[in-house]
This record gives C-alpha cells, structure tokens and sequence, in this order.
C-alpha cells in the first residue's frame, strides 16, 4: 500500500505535530504496536477503540471499490440485454447507464474521502513485560 493513496495522517501526543503516516507506522498500527513520532521519536500508539475500527475498515474500503466496480459492469451488461431483447429502449437504456455509471463514481468519491483521514495517536504505554 502506498501513503500516497492512503493519505492517513497521524496527530502526535507529544510534540502535536501533523504526520503523513509512513507503511512501516501504519503496518505498527495494525499489529497494535507502538511506534516513534517521526518528528519527535517519541513512542506512540492508537489507543482509540473508535479510530481502530475506522482504520481496520480501509481494508474493507477497498473491497467496496472492487465489488462497485463488478456492480456497475453487471447493470451496464443488463441494461444492454434488456435494450436488445426489447424490454426497454434505447433512451431508458442510455439513461439507466448513465444513472449506474453516476452513482459508481458518488461511491468511489465517497470512499476516497473516508480514506482521509487523521488518527489521535497517544503516548504508549510503558509495557510491564
Ligand atoms: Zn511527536
């Protein structure tokens, strides 16, 4: 996965700065490791039982946008057999696929935008062991 794409940024608790996330903080994260500010290497860790749901769910963001895109494909290919065999014409045909073909890309922008997102980081906690 690139940072880039993901666009995760992280609040520091310590020196409160703004990070763009790097993989390695971000694969950190998803094991529930701590990990240093790449500002102040200070320890950090995402505490927040909220925020790892929502990052545990980009994951299943992406699936969205896989099975979207197997969606649209299937409602364009219907409204073609349906216009062939003359359930509909042409003009319902162009219309319906323009409508799927719309809503495609309100669910792809939608989900770019959840993607976005800045995660409250806390200081780790000493670990006893
Ligand atoms: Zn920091």
């Amino acid at each position: 996965m690139s940072v880039a794409t993901l666009g995760i940024q992280g609040r520091c608790a310590h020196c409160q700065a703004t990070l763009l996330l790097k993989p390695w903080q971000l694969n950190a994260i998803a094991i529930n490791e701590a990990f240093t500010c790449s500002h102040c290497q200070k320890a950090l860790e995402l505490r927040c039982p909220q925020q790892i749901k929502r990052f545990k769910s980009l994951d299943s963001l992406a699936l969205v946008r896989a099975s979207a895109m197997v969606t649209l494909c299937t409602a364009l290919l219907v409204a073609l057999v349906m216009e062939w065999i003359g359930l509909i014409s042409v003009t319902e045909q162009l219309n319906f696929s323009l409508i799927a073909v719309f809503g495609f890309f309100a669910l792809i922008d939608h989900v770019r935008r959840r993607q976005h997102l800045t995660l409250v980081l806390e200081a780790a906690r000493v670990h006893a062991d």
